[in-house]
């Protein structure tokens, strides 16, 4: 089965067909918005295997998003039975990610290294340049983090950049310093997941030489927005290189490159659209496929779209057309402030209610996260549930990451990171002084702060000591209890919920910590440890040159999360959900049977379609973006993030701009959008009269709201435009809709095992030890053991032969 008349090859039109079923071999498919290249990259993967081409084990297919990952392995399993967690689908940083934990020994990492993300990144850097007294005001600490990010992004350790002035030397010693510190304290930052996987790869043949052999179809979706790095990685994982010799591409395996120059959005980040042409060169690529059906939107929209992006020069040039009708008109809309184009958007969304439409096929789209609060408070006066996708992640609000910081320092004493975000929160009287004599002593002495505790005197000294022996008391009582348990004694004994308790507006804060237990359940239960936990089949485990000096420690080479082959022995579930927690945005939080609106940058709208798209904001200085105004390139962008915005919508499009706002504290008034020009007017229809002039002396601002156009006046009561209070309802109400998770039914299958927490087991390699945990079912299950000899071990039932004495 399987052959042209697979049902699997059944939706397709012939362009979608020659690529899905392309000969192995390298091959670009360039496509606009909408044309189906994603669903053919999802077509592909089930045709191979249901061909029998290849098996699970042998695709890789990197996607933009964990979203975008978890919504191809949906659409796998709906098309063929397939166990989709054995296939490495995921985010270049959650491929990474995986590399790393298979080879941290190779990688010179500790087994727990623990995920910095941006903001810990940050503050990772600040302490750092105070400790050694860095001017900030010559050195932002934000700019030294661009310039390490950017550095690592194009491949870059210290010793390899060129400092042409004083500064660059600074910078460059600074990123030396930020990477002595990260090694120490065991942590790896977003930039360092990529490159330090990139050099496992390139300095060691026997891995990459596996790793080549194994993956046989590599597959790749928005290809545009890839940057330098992630160009090399792909080479080095498709290519036959010899140690520092040449890439042959296509000897073993094919990438498939899928993208749209046209969407490119992420320059700014260190994306280079120059990797597609590259890569038609460099991969020798024979097949190239151009989709130019668009399945997704009425014509009026796609009109507007294609229309807009034939302003912009540089394109590799590509049209889109659709057999579908011209649909609604594009609708645009006027207001006079903010609020009331929020207000204007809450009564399209009612009326788009009546015709039918789910709440969670209508997106606000903005340029700026900042636009969010307006539209949040409108949204949440009206009573419409919604959800903000891409803002603050569930993991990064601050009571959650001061709880996660507890958890690390659990797992890694050493993580600095976490030990001063945590060290006086709860405030335990100690103050900043004494961390610098703490820093100080550490630094001297070469150790973590958590080992330097003892060289602080008097009572500062008997406060940290006293912090040091709370955690070390908790990481005792945490031995073989439940991930569920060890966070409920966290949040116990850390004072965090006793603290937010006394805090008026602590409520909120104690929700969200209850939901981070609900968030360890279900990473317990549903995911199974993540989806990376999946042990290969036994004949590919015998391929594995296990034999070839890889790591020793760790027979099974391929899958990171999953057990030891031989002793079973795998990650702990707390270190496992600490990854976790730093990779997953924390959207899937959300609760997923929610009919909500969905609120979102442009940026995060990549790849997603809506059948209603609000766009609002369209103003000069905001989108455009006023930063790009002056440059012809950047501005360019701001055009293709424009045509990603546009191209989202399936029925309806509305597009919005206001003649004043409030930004950052600020009125701003401004004038409509240039892009407006830039579109068809026979696909417009202008709700307020189009060109409206501009009259800033004529709008009474701070009079009130009440007689302005567009039938907004019964917004703000005379509150004005008060904030602070308002959106705080507004907000905790949000945070709350936003990140509850569904219930989790209490998950009490019998286990299969017949393991008991207290029984005395033996293993054949760690001899005898206590039962002191279990976690998961089937397949997943896992228990602790405590061993006489060997100390506290988490093993893999599905591996581990544990037999009861
Ligand atoms: P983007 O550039 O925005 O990522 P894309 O090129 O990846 O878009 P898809 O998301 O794969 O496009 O497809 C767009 C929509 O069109 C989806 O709803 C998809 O199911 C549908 N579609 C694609 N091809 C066909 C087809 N041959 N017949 C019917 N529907 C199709
Ligand atoms: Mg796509």
């Amino acid at each position: 089965s399987g052959g042209p008349a697979s049902p699997l090859l059944n939706n397709l039109n012939a362009e979608q067909l020659a690529a899905v079923t392309l000969p192995a071999g390298n091959a670009l498919i360039l496509a606009g918005a909408g044309s189906g290249k994603t669903r053919v990259l999802t077509t592909r993967i089930a045709w191979l295997l249901q061909t029998g081409q290849v098996s699970a084990g042998g695709i890789l297919a990197v996607t933009f998003t964990n979203k975008a990952a978890k919504e191809m392995m949906t659409r796998l399993t709906a098309m063929l039975p397939v166990n989709v967690r054995g296939m490495w689908i995921g985010t270049f940083h959650g491929l990474c990610n995986r590399l790393l934990r298979a080879h941290w020994k190779l990688a010179n990492l500790p087994s727990t290294f623990q995920i910095l993300d941006t903001q810990d990144q940050l503050s990772a850097i600040k302490r750092l340049m105070k400790q050694f007294n860095v001017d900030d005001e010559r050195f932002p600490a934000k700019q030294t983090q661009w310039f390490i990010a950017g550095a690592k992004e194009d491949g870059l350790r210290p010793g390899d950049i060129e400092a042409r002035s004083d500064d660059d030397r600074k910078k460059v010693e600074l990123y030396q310093l930020y990477e002595e510190q990260c090694q120490r304290e065991g942590v790896v930052d977003f930039g360092e997941l990529m490159l330090r996987s990139y050099e496992l790869l390139r300095d060691n043949d026997p891995v990459r030489e596996h790793y080549q052999r194994r993956f046989r179809h590599i597959m790749v979706d928005e290809f545009q927005d890839t940057n330098r790095l992630q160009y090399a990685w792909l080479k080095m994982l498709s290519g036959h290189t010899a140690a520092g010799g040449h890439f042959t591409p296509g000897e073993h395996n094919s990438v498939i490159a899928v993208g749209d120059d046209d969407q490119s959005i992420y320059a700014f980040r260190g994306a280079r659209v120059g990797n597609m042409t590259d890569f038609v060169r460099e991969f020798n690529v024979r097949h190239q496929i151009i989709l130019e059906q668009n399945y997704r939107s009425y014509s009026n929209i796609l009109d507007s779209a294609n229309q807009l992006i034939s302003n912009n020069k540089k394109r590799l040039g590509k049209n889109l057309r659709t057999d579908q009708g011209p649909g609604e008109p594009v609708r645009v809309y006027e207001s006079p402030t903010d609020l009331a184009e929020a207000q204007w958007m809450v009564e399209e969304m009612r009326q788009l209610t009546r015709d039918g439409f789910d709440r969670k096929e209508m997106a606000v789209l903005y340029r700026s996260n900042a636009q969010s609060r307006v539209i949040e408070t409108a949204l949440f006066n009206a009573s419409v549930p919604y959800r903000v996708y891409g803002g603050l992640r569930f993991f990064e609000r601050a009571e959650i990451k001061h709880a996660l910081a507890y958890l690390r320092l659990l797992e890694n004493k050493d993580d600095d990171t976490s030990f001063l975000r945590v060290v006086n929160f709860p405030p335990r009287g100690i103050g900043a002084r004494t961390l610098e004599s703490l820093q100080d002593a550490a630094r001297a002495a070469g150790r973590s702060l958590h080992d330097a505790v003892s060289a602080v005197g008097g009572k500062a000294g008997a406060n940290l000591t006293a912090f040091v022996a709370k955690i070390d008391v908790l990481r005792e009582q945490t031995q073989g209890v439940s991930l569920r348990e060890i966070i409920e004694l966290v949040l116990d004994h850390s004072g965090l919920v006793e603290h937010y308790k006394a805090d008026r507006e602590g409520a909120d804060r104690i929700e969200n910590l209850d939901e981070l237990v609900n968030a360890a359940e279900s990473f317990v239960t549903q995911e199974g440890f993540g989806r990376d936990a999946v042990a290969l089949p036994v004949d590919e485990l015998r391929q594995s040159p296990a034999s070839q000096g890889l790591d020793p420690s760790r027979p099974v080479l391929d899958e990171p999360l999953a057990p030891d082959a031989e002793t079973g022995e795998t990650l702990s579930p707390l270190a496992a959900f600490l990854t976790h927690a730093a990779l997953e945005s924390g959207d899937n939080q959300a609760q997923a049977g929610q009919d909500a609106v969905q609120l979102m940058t442009v940026h995060a709208a990549k790849g997603l379609e809506f059948d209603c798209v609000f766009i609002t904001g369209m103003e000069e200085g905001l989108f455009p973006h006023e930063n790009s105004l002056s440059d012809f390139e950047s501005l360019e962008e701001e055009r293709r993030l424009m045509y990603v915005a546009i191209t989202r919508a399936r029925k309806r499009l509305y597009l919005s701009h206001s003649q004043t706002r409030m930004l950052h504290g600020q009125t701003r008034y401004n004038v409509k959008s240039r892009f407006f020009d830039e579109l068809p007017e026979s696909a417009l229809k202008w709700l307020t009269p189009k060109n409206q002039g501009f009259a800033p002396s004529a709008f009474g601002y701070g009079g009130g709201y009440g007689s302005t156009r567009g039938g907004s006046g019964a917004y703000g009561g005379g509150g004005g435009y008060g904030g602070g209070n308002r959106y705080s309802a507004g907000g905790s109400s949000a945070g709350k809709d936003t990140f509850a998770s569904p219930p989790v039914p209490p998950q009490k299958a019998a286990p299969s095992h017949g393991l008991r927490s207290g029984m005395q087991v033996f293993h054949n390699k760690f001899g005898e030890g206590t039962v002191t945990a279990l976690e998961g079912t089937g397949d997943d299950a896992r228990a602790q053991v405590k061993f006489a000899r060997h100390g506290v071990k988490w093993l893999a039932l599905s591996v581990a032969k544990l037999t009861p004495v």
